[in-house]
């Protein structure tokens, strides 16, 4: 593409602030205008249910303004794009008007309602937004008695923070283990057992009948289960793609916004990238939609490569990181809609201990995905078995260096 042409760039996080800075570098110097419903700057997510809420010194903001200025990037801080006209190629926000030639689409994805703990009355948090987290860092307090629903990532990093913070957490999560569907059983009781050597009330198989409020906090009802007060109740549910300004311009929406392994839309004038975008993966061959950190960035990588000319596809493995107490945790790899039938997990699980050690998903003998905890060498050999096929006794066998599996 010359460097007359436009872009247009909506959204707030580190899709966008990656896409605007790689397509800077590769020398595109063309007008480029990012607009954010956001007050802030676009910024990164994963400080927020971490550091932030511990009060350790973290600035998630990717770029200052004055970088958006000194790069000639027109920064529209605090406004929603409401409309998209693919056949005008322009976007609407605050009533005007602005033209694209192309238009990057890295809207991200917002908390699942849970519509009994909106009408309750009762004191309830998401945690998306810097503003929810800069809140909710001030009420995790000594002594204060936080309900967390769901036991996904989320929820599980509030619990970890707010253990650390002297606050009474308990954590309400109707699948039998946390984080089940992602771990599998032998991972997820992990993790389970992180939560309770700290001091986390966690109450799997949880069916909540109802929440109302009481005085300045609430009361959780369960099913066959003691009830649970709240000073704050935090909801962690799971998100969903923001898709209705796309879907209200006729882009192809399926779960997120339906792109190719090149970010494209059904309009190839506009790509969608991170959370939102539903993408074919030139190595997996399925589509998937994934809501990590690092995905954000790859897509940013080859959202920019495309638009200044490139045949670049999305093909890195997906990758992802916790941190929770004393356990730093980095997965690469996906398991996909065929799943896995195996989990082999070795080293040091016990939660009263340092924990290190490494686990693999496995379908047949193909470790479709890998895990290392505490055992930061362990990255690269992650990398390298993911997707390759293995000898399962040898990989089961402590005694074998992980290099000679
Ligand atoms: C608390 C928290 C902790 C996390 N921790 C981790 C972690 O440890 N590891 C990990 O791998 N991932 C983590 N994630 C996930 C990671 O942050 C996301 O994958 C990442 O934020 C996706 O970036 P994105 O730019 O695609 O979307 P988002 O970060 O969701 O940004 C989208 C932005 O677009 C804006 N927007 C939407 N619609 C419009 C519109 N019409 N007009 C203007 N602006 C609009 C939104 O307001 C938002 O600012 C965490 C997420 C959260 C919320």
């Amino acid at each position: 593409m010359n460097d007359e042409q436009a872009i247009v760039v909506v959204g707030g996080g580190l899709a966008a602030a990656t896409f605007v800075e790689r397509l800077r570098d590769r020398g595109f110097d063309g007008p480029v205008t990012l607009f954010t419903e956001e007050p802030h700057p676009p910024y990164e997510r994963p400080p927020l249910s971490k550091d932030l809420l511990l009060g350790k010194e973290t600035d998630p903001v990717v770029h200052d303004e004055r970088w958006y200025a000194d790069h000639d990037v027109t920064l529209r801080l605090g406004t929603r794009v409401t409309s998209i006209d693919l056949a005008g190629r322009s976007v609407t926000a605050d009533g005007e008007q602005t033209s694209y030639d192309t238009l990057v689409l890295a809207v991200g994805a917002r908390p699942r309602a849970f519509p009994m703990a909106d009408d309750s009355g009762a004191p309830v948090t998401y945690l998306r937004t810097l503003d929810e987290a800069l809140t909710l860092k001030d009420q995790l307090t000594e002594g204060r008695r936080i309900a967390i629903v769901g036991a996904g990532w989320i929820g599980l990093e509030v619990a970890a923070a707010a253990r650390e913070n002297g606050a009474t957490v308990t954590v309400l999560e109707a699948a039998e283990q946390p984080l089940l569907r992602v771990l599998g059983p032998e991972v997820a009781a992990i993790f389970a057992d992180l939560h309770r050597h700290h001091g986390v009330d966690l109450r799997l198989g949880a069916q909540i009948t109802g929440i109302s409020a009481t005085g300045s906090g609430g009361v959780v009802e369960l099913a066959g289960g003691d009830p649970v007060g709240f000073d704050l109740l935090v909801v962690g549910v799971g998100v969903e793609p923001v898709v209705d300004v796309a879907g209200g311009a006729g882009l192809t929406i399926d779960n997120g916004i339906r792109v190719d392994e090149h970010l494209r839309t059904s309009d190839p004038q506009v790509l969608a990238i991170g959370d939102v975008a539903h993408a074919d993966h030139a190595g997996l061959g399925y589509p998937l939609r994934v809501e990590h950190w690092d995905v954000a960035k790859q897509h940013a990588d080859v959202a920019a490569a495309v638009v200044t000319g490139e045949d670049a596809s999305w093909s890195a493995a997906p990758y992802f990181f916790t941190d929770q107490y004393n356990l730093g945790m980095e997965y690469v790899g996906n398991p996909g809609p065929a799943g896995f039938d195996r989990v082999v997990v070795r080293g040091d699980t016990d939660a009263s201990s340092d924990l290190e050690f490494t686990a693999f998903w496995l379908r047949g003998s193909e470790v479709v995905a890998a895990m290392q905890a505490n055992d930061w060498d362990a990255t690269d050999e992650l990398r390298r078995l993911v997707g390759s096929t293995v000898d399962v006794e040898r990989l089961a066998d402590p005694a074998v260096p992980l290099a000679e599996v």
